[in-house]
Order: structure tokens, then C-alpha cells, then sequence
């Protein structure tokens, strides 16, 4: 069997790992970043999400370093439009920066096994799609899967769901073609109240949601998988869009069985929604799908306990800390059965963004195992803390974050809790 010794050893390759992975790279460190899937991004390429939520206040943005960079490759590329952004682009631009970074990347491998050595992960087992297995050890690990399934395998304490136990909905994303934005421009100017009020026929992007009276006929006409509205982002591109409509309600994105029940079911209401689509929404006449995910968009699974654990109400109080490492501007967001029926008061808010608030390094470190740091959807944080600081660019500045501070903590021998508690 293969074995290795690292500094630093990632698991998972969403935008979170990524991000950790150059900047741990870039900074020196000698990095081992390993994903199940045959490509990089996680929800962010292979889940065809769109598009950057709101990571800027009108003194500017909130998360730089790599992130900004990586923006102005999209840029460059033709692949970003405003906030809106091409997953494949993306996955070009992940793929040379990691390489740039001299990370070690090994796809298609899962982590089969966990030693520990009482408060410290001591290796690492993997067992690759070929059939080989390889073994690591490093002075840190960094749990980056959003399922948190190294934490759970080494035994870390990990929560799940809100108060009842039930996880946020989950979403099998799809981007569409040949869309006449002209015509739905001009359905918004003339319905305006058909639409969530913020939506505006005069946005950079388009990013619109509702459809409510084209939805309520269409279930009349018997169809019978769709919500109670229609949402799409626009695309970098010609008539592009990136379609976030289906839900699958209350299975469990770590028991396998069920995931694939969830997707299933989504296969099947992505159908009827692009028919639907096809039938009922101007400027949609002529579309087709382009893509479908072919990773599930997992809102929230299993969470971690770290050090501290992120709450909503520290979203509510925008919350700044000693040790904050991350800024954030986006507001609790949650998707379950209760938010798909859209009350009048929730048709007319508009959100507000005013002030910023901190994620702290604590969350981000295992309060079980002081070599695991835990980043991106499965941090340390409660259900509706990790709905708001779930979004892209507040797990990429994680990632970025952690990096950097692997690196003071390999470079001046201080724990992850020392650098936490003597601030950033
Ligand atoms: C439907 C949906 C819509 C969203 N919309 C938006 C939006 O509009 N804007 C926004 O900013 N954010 C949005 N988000 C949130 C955001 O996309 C995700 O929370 C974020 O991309 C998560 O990044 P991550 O790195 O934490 O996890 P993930 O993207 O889940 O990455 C985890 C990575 O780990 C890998 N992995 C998992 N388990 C293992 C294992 N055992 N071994 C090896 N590798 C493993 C996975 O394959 C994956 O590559 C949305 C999320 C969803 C689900």
C-alpha cells in the first residue's frame, strides 16, 4: 500500500477545500487534497449552483485573496456576469490554481479509515475507485466533504437538522438554453406582482422567482411536482439560466439510500419543470436543458462541533469576534416545507444588507480533535447560523482563512487553539 506523510491533508474539493488547498499551497505547505468525485468544486461546478450570493456591502467587497482572484479569471475568461458565473470555467480555473499551488490532487478516492492518537487524527486510509488503497499522515487534517464525513469517521461529535432533526430541503440544480430575456423582462414590467416583489426587470442578471399564476394553472392542468414558484439566475452566455426549482423534502443526505431517493425524485421534477417551463413562461417557448447536476445540491447535512458554535443569532446582531476570520453579509436562508408556501408578507420583502458579521476561527475547529478543522457547509454552527454562512463566497473565505492559518500554526508551532484565542 501506498503511504505518504504530509502537512496537511484536505478532504472534499468543493470551493471550501479548494480554497484551503491553495492557500495553504501558496503559503508553503506541503498539501494533500483528496475528492470522491472526478472533477473539483463540489456544489459549486459539479452542482451547477448559481450565483455568488450577496458577499459585498457598498463600502466593497467582503472576501478577497484567492476568491478575488479567482473572479478576475472568471472575468477575463467571459465566464462571470456580474455574480452569475460558467461551473465549467470555474472548473479550468480551480484545476490551474490548484496546480500552480503544487497541491497534491487525488480524485476518485473516499476516506476508509481513521487512526487516531487521543486528541489527534494520526492517518489517514483511502481506498480509491481502482480498487488501490493509500495511507497518509499529516499534522492536520481538514475536513472540507460538507457532510462532515471525516469528522464523523474519527469520531468528532457532529449534529444534524433543526430543532426536530429535519435537514433543509435539497436541490437537484439544472441550467437551460435558449431563453428569450427580452420577453421575460418585458412579463416582469407588465406583472410585476406575478413575482417575488424584489425581483426587477431591469437587473445586470437576471435573477427572477415566481411564476405564481402560471404555477397555479398548470397544477389545474394536472401537473404535480412543481413549488409554489419558478426560480432562475441568468447565466454568463446567450439566453442561459441555471434553474434552482426542485426540492426534495426530508430525507437525509448521508444515508445513501435516501440520497438517492432525493435525486431520483428530482430527476423527475426537473422533467415536468422544463415542460412546464416550455408551456407556460414567456421567453422560455424555445428552451431546452443544457445540464443537469450531476452532484445533488445538499443544502445542510451533518455540522460539527467546534470550539464555538455559529448561530443565527449571531447573523441577527451582526456579530463580530476577537478571532473572526470571515466576513459575511448574507442573511438566514432556509428551504424546507414551511418556507415553500409563500405567505404575501414573504412575496413583498425586500432584504436589507447594512452591516456585515464575523465567522470566528473557533468554529472552524473540532472541539473533539485538535488537528481537524472542519470548513464550508459542515463548520461548527447551528441550523439557521449555517443557513446564512453556508453560501460560496463565505466558504470560500473559510478556506482561505484555514489555509493561512495552518500555516502560522506548522511555521511557529502554536496550536489551532492558541491562534484562535490570541485573535487572528
Ligand atoms: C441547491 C443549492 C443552491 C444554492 N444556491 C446558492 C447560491 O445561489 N449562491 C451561493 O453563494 N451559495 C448557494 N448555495 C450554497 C453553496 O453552494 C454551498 O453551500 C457551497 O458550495 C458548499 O461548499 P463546500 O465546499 O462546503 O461543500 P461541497 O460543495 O458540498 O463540497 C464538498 C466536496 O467534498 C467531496 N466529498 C464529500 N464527501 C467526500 C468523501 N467522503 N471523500 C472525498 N470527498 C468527499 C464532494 O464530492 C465535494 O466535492 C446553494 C446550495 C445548494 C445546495
Amino acid at each position: 500500500m501506498i503511504r505518504l506523510k504530509k502537512d496537511v491533508v484536505i478532504v472534499g474539493a468543493g470551493i471550501s477545500g479548494v480554497h484551503a488547498a491553495i492557500a495553504a499551497g501558496k503559503a508553503g505547505l506541503d498539501v494533500l487534497l483528496v475528492e470522491r468525485e472526478g472533477s473539483v468544486g463540489g456544489i459549486s461546478t459539479l452542482g451547477l449552483c448559481n450565483p455568488f450570493m450577496r458577499f459585498w456591502l457598498d463600502s466593497g467587497s467582503l472576501v478577497g485573496g484567492i476568491f478575488e482572484e479567482i473572479l478576475k479569471d472568471l472575468a477575463r475568461r467571459g465566464g462571470l456576469l456580474a455574480n452569475s458565473f460558467d461551473s465549467e470555467i470555474m472548473k479550468i480555473i480551480y484545476f490551474e490554481k490548484l496546480k500552480s499551488a503544487g497541491i497534491s490532487l487525488v480524485i476518485h478516492s473516499i476516506p476508509i479509515e481513521v487512526e487516531r492518537c487521543g486528541r489527534l487524527i494520526k492517518s489517514v486510509k483511502f481506498f480509491s475507485s481502482q480498487g488501490s488503497a493509500f495511507e497518509v499522515e499529516a499534522r492536520y487534517f481538514v475536513d472540507a466533504t460538507g457532510d462532515a464525513t471525516l469528522s464523523y469517521m474519527a469520531g468528532a461529535e457532529t449534529f444534524q437538522g433543526d430543532e426536530s432533526g429535519s435537514n433543509q430541503a435539497m436541490t437537484l440544480m439544472f441550467t437551460v438554453s435558449g431563453i428569450d430575456y427580452a420577453r421575460v423582462r418585458e412579463d416582469i414590467k407588465s406583472n410585476g406582482e406575478n413575482f417575488f416583489a424584489w425581483v426587477k426587470p431591469d437587473f445586470e442578471i437576471m435573477s427572477v422567482a415566481g411564476y405564481f399564476e402560471e404555477i397555479e394553472r398548470a397544477r389545474k392542468a394536472g401537473y404535480d411536482k412543481l413549488h409554489n414558484y419558478f426560480f432562475f439566475i441568468e447565466l454568463p452566455g446567450s439566453g442561459r439560466a441555471s434553474v434552482n426549482t426542485t426540492h426534495s423534502f426530508d430525507k437525509s443526505a448521508v444515508d445513501p439510500f435516501e440520497l438517492s431517493e432525493a435525486v431520483t425524485d428530482c430527476m423527475a421534477q426537473t422533467d415536468q419543470l422544463i415542460t412546464f417551463a416550455r408551456e407556460y413562461v414567456r421567453g422560455f417557448e424555445k428552451s431546452g436543458i443544457e445540464k443537469i447536476a450531476t452532484l445533488m445540491g445538499v443544502r445542510e447535512s451533518r455540522r460539527v462541533r467546534g470550539l464555538y458554535v455559529f448561530s443565527g443569532e449571531d447573523v441577527k446582531a451582526h456579530r463580530k469576534f476577537p478571532d473572526g476570520v470571515v466576513r459575511a453579509t448574507y442573511g438566514i436562508d432556509v428551504h424546507n416545507r414551511s418556507t415553500q408556501r409563500v405567505s404575501e408578507e414573504e412575496r413583498k420583502a425586500i432584504p436589507v444588507y447594512n452591516d456585515y458579521y464575523e465567522i470566528p476561527l473557533r468554529s472552524l475547529i473540532s472541539a473533539d480533535l485538535d488537528n481537524l478543522a472542519i470548513i464550508g457547509r459542515c463548520f461548527s454552527s447551528d441550523f439557521s447560523g449555517q443557513s446564512a454562512a453556508r453560501v460560496m463566497p463565505t466558504v470560500a473565505g473559510m478556506g482561505q482563512a484555514i489555509g493561512r492559518v495552518l500555516y502560522q500554526a506548522i511555521s511557529r508551532g502554536e496550536s489551532l487553539s492558541e491562534i484562535a484565542i490570541d485573535g487572528r
